[in-house]
């Protein structure tokens, strides 16, 4: 099975991603998370990808597409995998179908803005295993710990303001055209596109993702 999250960053596509991949034995691959460790490799391309994500602008297209291109070519994606955070503009989904990188199931998470942006600034992440909490609507068990491990969590630096909203711009100007392409390959018969309402909570959503993946 090979899936698309759509849906602006804070829409809770990740965390749904990993219930996902665990339920259906398939890699998440998110390219945020690739290009973090990049960043963490400390060269001189993982210096200039830094500063593009904290400012809250997008990186390269070439860059990411590279990124997907290898990832997708590894064993444990025999079964499937999903793609959370890609892509992010209508290249970067040329890309997809111009390389034959079939894709079964595109899932858009949609809230208000306004929601966006509350998600995104409680939102605590256990860097190790890349596992989301939010304050308010995902709280861990221990304020700022992470349940399985006890470790701290921490706040990602592109989820400070300034740069959220950032994000949200871009964010804007690329998703209609995202979103109108996979209408218009739906209507082909090439992909099953789902649009899901993020504003429920967790467990909802999750059973809703599960329905419309039997379909
Ligand atoms: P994410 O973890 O998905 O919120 O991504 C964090 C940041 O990484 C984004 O704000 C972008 O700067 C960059 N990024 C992640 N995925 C992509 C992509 N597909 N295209 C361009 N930039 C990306």
């Amino acid at each position: 099975m090979r899936i698309i999250l759509l849906g602006a960053p804070g829409t809770g596509k990740g965390t749904q991603g990993k219930f996902i991949a665990k339920k259906y034995q398939i890699p998440q691959i998110s390219t945020g998370d690739m290009l973090r460790e990049t960043i963490r490799a400390k060269n001189k391309i993982g210096t200039s990808i830094q500063k593009i994500i904290e400012k809250g602008k997008l990186v390269s297209d070439k860059i990411v597409c590279d990124l997907i291109k290898k990832r997708v070519k590894k064993k444990d994606c025999i079964n499937g995998f999903l793609l959370d955070g890609f892509p992010r503009t209508i290249e970067q989904a040329f890309y997809l179908s111009k390389n034959k990188i079939k894709i079964d199931y595109v899932l858009e998470f949609i809230m208000p803005y306004d929601s966006i942006l509350e998600r995104i600034l409680g939102r605590r992440i256990h860097i190790q295993s890349g596992r989301i909490y939010h304050v308010k609507f995902n709280p861990p068990k221990n304020k700022d710990k992470d349940d399985l491990t006890g470790e701290s969590l921490i706040i990602r630096k592109d989820d400070k303001e300034e740069s959220v909203k950032n994000r949200l711009e871009e964010y804007k100007k690329t998703n209609r055209l995202l979103v109108e392409y996979y209408i218009n390959e739906k209507k082909l018969g090439k992909i099953k596109f789902f649009q899901i309402n993020a504003m429920n909570v967790l467990s909802l959503i999750k059973k809703e993702v599960e329905m419309i993946l039997k379909k």
